[in-house]
């Protein structure tokens, strides 16, 4: 790998950068900036956050029941039986749930996609947890599922193609208010704005 200046880095440096280039948001300009960071730390600083990563992820899975990231099986928000388990809210992401559950206006229980349809992509229903979504609700006891997909071009289609499939199972689907920024994420809402979404949704 080569430095801006032309100067080759270290293998064992090259290695770490190209590793911290691979996350969302970062490109090789943060990526070298984060490994020089890295590597000036004391040692034990640095292990520590590497245990933590390897650990987090060795230990969270998928809840069996919404797909959320957990690390025991059923989640800790389906486990729990104060929450209303009529109602689903359908997410594309983990972060989402972060999202609703801060506005404390939402009791029902949730259900991660993790993604949303987005043919050109190549992510089809597929690579999302759909047939968990489907599978749920056949079970039975689900009266209403809101569609709380992002408010952008996949998230709307993702949201049609389920209200499509669930119509036929006798659940009442809906999908967030007008007023969330379009073309937004959902975890960048503010609390405010989601609640009002939430609370002023309305069937498709
Ligand atoms: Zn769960």
């Amino acid at each position: 790998m080569k430095g801006d200046g032309g100067v080759y880095y270290a293998e064992i440096i090259a290695r770490l950068i190209e590793e911290l280039n691979r996350l969302p948001g970062v490109g090789p300009k943060t990526a070298q900036r984060l490994a020089f960071h890295l590597l000036r730390r004391p040692y034990e600083e640095v292990r520590r956050l590497a245990e933590a990563m390897v650990k987090a992820r060795e230990g969270v899975r998928r809840c069996s029941q919404c797909c959320n990231l957990t690390d025991i099986d059923p989640c800790r928000i389906c486990r729990d039986e104060r929450r209303d388990r009529s109602l689903i809210c359908v997410l594309e992401g983990p972060a989402d749930v972060v999202a609703v559950e801060k506005t404390r206006e939402y009791r029902g229980l949730y259900h991660v996609l993790h993604g949303s349809l987005s043919p050109v992509d190549g992510v089809g229903p597929d690579d999302l947890c759909i047939k968990e979504l489907l599978e749920r609700v056949g079970r039975g006891g689900v009266r209403e599922v809101v569609l709380a997909t992002n408010p952008d071009v996949k998230g709307e289609a993702t949201a049609l193609y389920l209200a499509r499939l669930l119509k036929p199972l006798g659940v009442v689907a809906t999908r967030l208010a007008r007023g969330l920024p379009v073309g937004g994420d959902l975890e960048y809402a503010d609390e405010v704005t989601l609640a009002r979404a939430l609370e002023f949704r309305r069937e498709v």
